[in-house]
């Protein structure tokens, strides 16, 4: 089966080394891809955010399957446009894509649908925001957010009144454009975060999910999670002290009514959805919707999942997906991202990686090769991913890798998954 896996980043090798893995032949091509991407079929240069442009390529070129990837080509009507040919795809509507395009869209069907989630109020004056600000009752910190995509710096935590009014200033000036002129205040929520994936197939007719075991991110730079954030140091899972009833409840809050609101609303989905939840004192709530794999989760989850993965995206993409429990590894995998020596602020170019042949999955984020040098080309440069028995063992399987893999100034945390083992053990 011919397949157009859109993307270029560790969330697409991820996937399209498990896909390359499918008992059925599987001719890749990715678009825009990358250099390691080329390496595991064709790549073509297509700009993912012009629905037209992917859609004609895809009519001349009839793949049998389109992965989306990242949620840009889905908010742009991506999925549509190629759906409309009769080509398969696994990636929503754009209409469904609002729930993490719009923060205030996100929030509405929260609430529409009667899912826990932080208290919140969305607003579009200046003054309302300010006087929302200065007689806030809920507790400290204030949190702001962009109501539209801010690659990942739409939120912020104020901590004092006056911070709040800066930022809030800063968005509706239009710090992201049109993006950051509706805010989104929350309520502070405390407790320990996770990562669901669910693959839901949903129309008029047809409701089905299947949940991927829950992950957790390290957000921060530095070990101990402290430093700016990222867009994700490394990940594990399952989280082993969350037991099957704690999952149950997972699925019963937040994922049925999710799926039964997709439903009542008439939108059509079909992909997946990452819930970002927050386990608090009061039980999980959530946090936010994304319209696509998680990155570094779906490394995680690729190294889990043990199912054709081209098969099972298929299922999805023609609506027929049937509910039921994913077939998995009874482990626990790890992936660990290696990252530039200035990021996340910058992300240094050409710096050649010393990549030796490990007992580990060594997954490219931001590579180039030149003259058959592998060289740093983005701020996360690679992932090393495994899976084990259980978390201990995982983390040890990288330790040892790690020094199969290197180059000057390379930033790693060899604290991925440490806190979780120690709560277990506790
Ligand atoms: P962007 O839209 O800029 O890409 P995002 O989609 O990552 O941002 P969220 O996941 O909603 O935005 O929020 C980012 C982080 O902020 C969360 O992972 C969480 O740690 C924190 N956060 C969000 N909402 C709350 C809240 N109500 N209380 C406490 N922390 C929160």
């Amino acid at each position: 089966m011919k397949i157009l896996l859109l993307g270029s980043g560790g969330r697409e090798h991820a996937l399209a080394l498990k896909l390359k893995a499918s008992p059925m032949p599987v001719e890749l091509v990715s678009a825009p891809g990358s250099d390691a991407l080329g390496e595991l079929g064709a790549c073509v240069p297509l700009d993912l955010e012009d629905a037209r442009g992917v859609a004609a390529w895809c009519a001349a070129n009839r793949p049998g399957l389109v992965i989306a990837g990242p949620e840009l080509p889905l908010v742009a009507g991506v999925a549509d446009a190629v759906r409309a040919l009769g080509i398969p795809v696994f990636g929503h509507d754009a209409e469904t894509a609002r729930l993490e395009g719009s923060k205030a869209v996100a929030k509405a069907f929260m609430e529409r649908h009667g899912i826990p989630c932080a208290a919140s109020w969305t607003v579009t004056d200046q003054t309302e925001g300010e006087a929302l600000i200065r007689a806030w009752p809920h507790g400290y910190p204030i949190v702001l957010k962009a109501d539209g995509l801010a690659a990942g710096k739409g939120v912020v935590l104020a901590e004092t009144e006056r911070e709040a009014l800066a930022t809030f200033r800063v968005f509706m000036a239009g710090q992201f454009g049109d993006a950051s002129r509706t805010v989104v205040f929350e309520e502070p929520l405390v407790g320990m975060e996770l990562s669901l994936h669910v693959l839901v197939d949903v129309d008029a007719d047809h409701a089905a999910f299947a949940t991927l075991p829950a992950c957790q991110d390290h957000k921060r730079i530095f070990e101990g999670d402290r430093g700016p954030n990222t867009g994700g140091m490394g990940a594990f899972g399952p989280i082993p002290f969350l037991r099957d009833e704690d999952v149950q409840r997972l699925r019963a809050v937040l994922v049925e009514p999710t799926v039964k609101g997709l439903q009542r609303d008439g939108l059509r989905a079909r992909g997946v959805l990452f819930l970002g939840v927050m386990w608090t004192a009061a039980g999980p709530k959530l946090l936010e919707y994304n319209v696509r794999f998680g990155d570094p989760e779906t490394q995680v989850l690729m190294q889990l999942l043990d199912e054709d993965l081209a098969a099972l995206l298929l299922e999805v993409a023609e609506g027929r997906l049937v509910s039921r429990d994913l077939k998995l590894k009874p482990h626990t995998a790890i992936t660990v991202v290696l990252a530039a020596e200035d990021y996340p602020e910058g992300a240094k170019k050409g710096v050649p990686i010393s990549i030796a042949p490990s007992a580990v999955t060594v997954i490219h984020a931001g590579t180039r090769k030149q003259d058959g040098q592998w060289l740093t080309h983005g701020g996360r440069v690679l992932n090393l991913a495994t899976s084990a028995p259980d978390l201990a063992a995982a983390r040890a399987a990288i330790e040892t890798a790690l020094p199969q893999v290197q180059w000057p100034g390379m930033q790693v945390r060899h604290d991925i998954g440490l806190k979780a083992l120690k709560h277990a053990e506790a």
